[in-house]
This record gives structure tokens, sequence and C-alpha cells, in this order.
């Protein structure tokens, strides 16, 4: 098994709409970035990444590279997880944490992990979300949303079925 851990964050802004997760979020508040900042898929990316020691979202989809602009974050998703599984792994689970006062996102966890867990072809159940304020501390004074996720793969033979299994004890 391998576990990766991502992080990320943007600075929120009138002038962008809001994707997390793939969905589009209705909001006031949008984030600002290259992409379409979409915050909660660049951390997973990075998560995926990371547990196979890859280079990260930065180094792959450069900033600076035009045709990322405005591009769909699910593109860099799709692409790191095509690494995962050419490599040889799949996604047991991803645990993600968002963290902004604003907007409430709590009432769209479920919409934002069925996105996920489509985008992986993955059930919703292996995607797990947490959606927490600051309490008005200092992310909020700063508008900006952070997110974090931890990602476990394991090699694919073993991802069909139960990995909990007896199979478990081949793993490497
Ligand atoms: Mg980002």
């Amino acid at each position: 098994m391998r576990i990766g851990f991502g992080f990320d964050a943007h600075k929120q802004t009138t002038k962008r709409r809001l994707m997390l997760g793939g969905v589009r979020i209705p909001s006031k508040l949008g984030l600002a970035g290259h992409s379409d900042a979409d915050v909660l898929l660049h951390a997973l990316t990075d998560a995926l990444l990371g547990a196979l020691a890859l280079p990260d979202i930065g180094s792959l989809f450069p900033d600076t590279e035009a045709g990322w602009k405005d591009a769909p974050s699910r593109l860099m998703l799709a692409a790191a997880y095509a690494k995962v599984r050419s490599g040889g792994y799949g996604l047991v689970n991803a645990d993600c944490v968002l963290v902004c006062d604003r907007p409430k996102l709590a009432p769209h966890s479920l919409a934002i992990r069925e996105s996920i867990a489509a985008l992986l072809g993955v059930r919703p159940d292996q995607v797990g979300l947490q959606a927490k304020t600051t309490e008005g501390t200092q992310l909020a004074t700063k508008r900006s949303m952070a997110a974090m996720v931890v990602a476990l793969l394991v090699r694919r033979r073993q991802v069909r079925g139960s990995h909990f299994g007896a199979r478990a004890s081949a793993l490497p």
C-alpha cells in the first residue's frame, strides 16, 4: 500500500465562480487561480501523486502554461490518476478536509463526494469529506479556502473484492 497527502489553498474572490470537487457551488465567493482553481481537486491530485512520490501538480501542470488557463481541474486529476493506474495502483479511499468560513459547504458535501467518486471511477463511500470552518480566525480574515486530502492506494489486483481479506497478507 502507499499513502499520499495533499494540501492546497487559494484566495477567495468575487470575480470567479466556485468549483469544488468538480461541482459548481452557488456562491458570491469563488477562488482565484490560473486554472478553475478547484482547491479540493488540486489537493487530491497532489495526494495521488505524492503517494507514488511523483512530481507534484505544479511541476506537471505549470501555471505558466497558457493551456491550463481556466482549465477544468478534473483534467489534472484524471492525468494524475492515470499515472496511478499505469503504475499498477488503485484508490482504496481518500479523506478530504475543506477549510473556509464562507460559504457553508456542508449542504454540498454529498454532491462533491459523488462527483469525485465519478471522476475516479470509485464508489462515493470511498471518498470522505469534512467541511470545517475556522470560527472566524485567520483563514476568514484573509479570505481564503484550504483543502487537505489523504489518499490510500493499493496494488490494483487487491482493489477489487476485499482488500482486507485473505489476500491482504500477499501485500508487499
Ligand atoms: Mg491550487
